[in-house]
């Protein structure tokens, strides 16, 4: 990296929003970074902390050669902290809001701001949120606080009411597809538009999904839902061949199936958006009533809201009882 490279850059289709907030005369002390899973808030709160902590700053670039922008690129600079579960999917602690509150509450190391991110922000247990929101009522000068949430709703309404709240979202298709050919060369077009898919349009979960083999993992699912509904295969078995699928991907993508079906049975759709069940959910969507239909779906949002939650659950209890339920909205008229 070269010294004039910034550090972090927003996504390009942040960059209208980027300019606006790098434009304005004042910058509140708290920001809450919602959208999607894979927009890149992350990367916009990141570039954004480079900003704020850059000493001449040249409109909305860093300058990269002040002493600020040298020790964020060294990863040492002392009046940035990142606030993180200590495990990937585990809480964020009390112990570590303490530790930011701390932090805010003593001198700028640089004599300049002091930025503290917190990512992701719904991780926080109750005691954590407790603790920040003493934290936000008692701002110290120059420090600012940007937190980062897919599911914002989960946070303390107290919490969001004192932050300025920035949505980020996806870009438009086309930019999304032009940014995953860039980032993915070795994939085809269409493969940049299946994982694009299954991302829900986020192009960042799209190279994710890409990283924990997603596409594999996905056509060893629709054969299983395939041997299942021919009765080829039971509800244990498959939960034991998908145990390396995470259940967030499977929820998620019962959860598009079940889009499907529901758009086919009202006619909204005639053929389903997931290509790779396009014989199956058509035949589903003629032997399956639409109130069976919508109470499977009401479960599924349920369970699927549990285990993005984190709720502690029994994964193999809770997919055979989601395959049996499956295979039986068939039988249910
Ligand atoms: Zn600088």
């Amino acid at each position: 990296m070269s010294v004039d490279e910034p550090r972090a850059a927003p996504c390009p289709w942040h960059e209208p929003v980027w300019q606006a907030l790098t434009t304005r005369a004042r910058q509140p002390h708290a920001f809450l970074f919602a959208g999607s899973p894979g927009v890149g808030k992350r990367q916009f709160a990141e570039a954004f902390a480079d900003w704020l902590l850059c000493q001449q700053p040249a409109g909305g670039a860093v300058c990269g050669q002040c002493r600020s922008c040298q020790l964020l690129r060294a990863g040492t600079h002392p009046d940035r902290l990142l606030v993180e579960p200590e495990e990937e999917g585990k809480a964020i602690r009390v112990d570590a809001v303490r530790q930011l509150a701390d932090f805010m509450a003593q001198t700028a190391q640089q004599g300049g701001r002091k930025v503290v991110i917190l990512h992701p922000a719904e991780a926080m247990n109750l005691n954590a949120a407790n603790a920040l929101l003493k934290s936000l009522e008692e701002p110290t000068a120059e420090t600012y606080l940007l937190l980062v949430s897919d599911q914002p709703s989960r946070l303390l309404p107290t919490i969001r009411s004192r932050c300025q709240v920035l949505t980020l979202t996806a870009p438009a298709q086309a930019q999304a597809l032009d940014w995953l050919a860039q980032r993915l060369p070795q994939l085809s077009t269409e493969e940049h538009a299946a994982l694009l898919l299954m991302a829900a349009g986020a192009p960042l979960r799209a190279v994710q999904l890409q990283e924990l083999g997603a596409t594999e993992l996905r056509a060893r699912v629709v054969e299983g839902v395939k041997a299942l509904l021919k009765s080829e295969k039971s509800a244990p078995q498959l939960a034991d061949a998908w145990s390396a699928v995470p259940l967030e991907l499977l929820m998620d993508w019962f959860c598009d199936w079940t889009l499907d079906l529901l758009r086919l049975k009202t006619g909204a759709l005639e053929t389903p958006v997931n290509s790779d069940m396009d014989k199956v959910l058509p035949y589903m969507a003629q032997r399956v009533a639409t109130t069976t239909l919508m109470e499977w779906q009401g479960w599924l949002l349920e369970h699927r809201s549990m285990v993005l939650g984190k709720a502690n659950l029994n994964r193999v209890l809770l997919l055979e009882t989601l395959l049996l339920r499956w295979k039986q909205l068939m039988e249910k008229r």
